[in-house]
């Protein structure tokens, strides 16, 4: 079946169409500045060389057309025509406690998701655009919706509840959510086959370090706990963002500053995380290089990184009363050898061993533990647009 995946966001798309039975990526790509000035589009067949297209697009639908018309170009097209689309998965954001699976979208589940927008504002509201413009161009063609935060609901009470009165996790469903959902299903069941274990009798921590990072237990098969909450804000340090921080902190900061809530929610998703901290960058490899050039700012950032998944990864081994599999995956957790071996120092009391020539391979799937280590370490390359076509094709059959 030709898969169609997209991921929509407010003023992007970005594609992959996937052969389910092969699970060959046919073609990819990405529209981008959607609704503004030099809007373009990137497109990439398979075996083809990367083309890229100014192209007027004042919506998500004018996107759409033109990723058709791309994936069906006479020369580079990696279709023949738009009836070979056999079935369109969309990443979905916030499925809130509506959602536990991923679910062919109708008109009830695209209601549901528009529920879910007060708890992804920015985000949902772009992905039932991106429903929306696919049902106009491709109205016969069936879609499937995969929630990034369906497979964390499984969480229990203990690890979802925030501290909070009661009353506001049951009239406004606050409670911890978690992100990065087909990443983590991804690699934790890749790495329970890795390790020879069914997945439903293995205990797997996910540490999906990116621009946006989360961690997540699974035990048996279930999401267990994760790092991210009711936003992808809670949790680590990330690129722009704070994670973790006392909220009476904000109030202090607000008065000293004489900002606003909205100002403050934009430093703490904008300005926080590794930008902040630094003063360098918000991507890793700048502040790494920074802080062996000697910055202690960039330093004190790394630092407070690795410690923070550190933190993180142990309490979860204590979540599960243990750990077979730990897996690093996403930009910084596939490429990065030094954070790797700077957060597993940390479990060195645990017997845990990195073999430093594995552990130097970059962006392949390679076990980086030593054979005596006492828990086994993977790097596992994310496929996040291959789990949504997996879905979508197992739903739609
Ligand atoms: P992602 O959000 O998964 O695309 O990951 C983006 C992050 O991966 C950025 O912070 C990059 O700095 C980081 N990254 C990519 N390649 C490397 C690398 N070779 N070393 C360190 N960080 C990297």
């Amino acid at each position: 079946m030709n898969i169609l995946v997209i991921n929509c966001g407010s003023s992007s798309l970005k594609f992959q169409l996937i052969d389910s039975n092969t699970e060959e990526c046919k073609a990819s790509g990405l529209c981008e500045r959607i609704g503004m000035d030099e809007s373009c589009i990137t497109y990439k067949p398979a075996n083809g060389e990367k083309e890229k297209k100014v192209s007027p697009m004042p919506d998500h639908k004018e996107a759409i057309r033109l990723v058709i018309e791309a994936l069906t170009n006479e020369k580079t097209g990696a279709l023949k025509s738009l009836s070979e689309i056999d079935a369109v998965g969309h990443r979905l954001v916030h499925g809130g406690e509506k959602f536990n699976k991923s679910v062919i979208i109708n008109d009830e589940v695209i209601k549901a998701v528009e529920e879910c927008n007060d708890l992804a504002p920015l985000h949902n509201p772009a992905n039932i655009i991106g429903i929306n413009a696919c049902k106009a161009l491709m109205p016969n063609v069936p879609m499937v919706g995969v929630f990034d935060t369906a497979i964390h609901q499984t969480m229990p009470a203990k690890a979802y509840l925030y501290g909070t009165p009661y009353e506001y996790y049951e009239k406004y469903g606050v409670r911890k959510y978690g992100f990065h959902g087909s990443s983590h299903s991804f690699v934790s069941k890749r790495a329970a086959e890795l390790v020879g274990k069914s997945y439903e009798d293995c205990k797997t921590i996910v540490c999906h370090l990116g621009n946006g990072s989360s961690i997540c237990a699974v035990e048996n098969g279930k999401s267990v706990d994760t790092s991210m909450g009711l936003t992808p804000l809670e949790g680590l340090l990330m690129g722009t963002r704070s994670g973790d921080i006392d909220a009476g902190a904000l109030e202090y900061i607000m008065k000293k500053e004489n900002i606003d809530f909205k100002e403050m929610m934009t430093i703490l998703n904008k300005k926080s995380g590794f930008l902040g901290v630094s003063g360098v960058s918000s991507d890793c490899r700048d502040v790494e290089s920074a802080a062996a050039d000697g910055n202690e700012r960039a330093k004190a950032a790394m630092d407070v990184f690795f410690y923070r998944v550190a933190k993180t990864v142990g309490g979860y081994i204590a979540a599960m009363n243990g750990v077979d599999v730990i897996a690093f995956t996403a930009g910084i957790g596939e490429n990065d050898k030094h954070t790797r071996e700077e957060i597993m120092k940390y479990f060195g009391y645990m017997g845990i061993k990195i073999d430093a020539e594995k552990n130097s391979l970059r962006g392949e799937e390679v076990m980086i533990s030593t054979p005596d280590s006492k828990v086994k370490v993977y790097v596992i390359p994310t496929n996040e647009e291959l789990k949504i076509a997996r879905e979508t094709a197992a739903l739609v059959k």
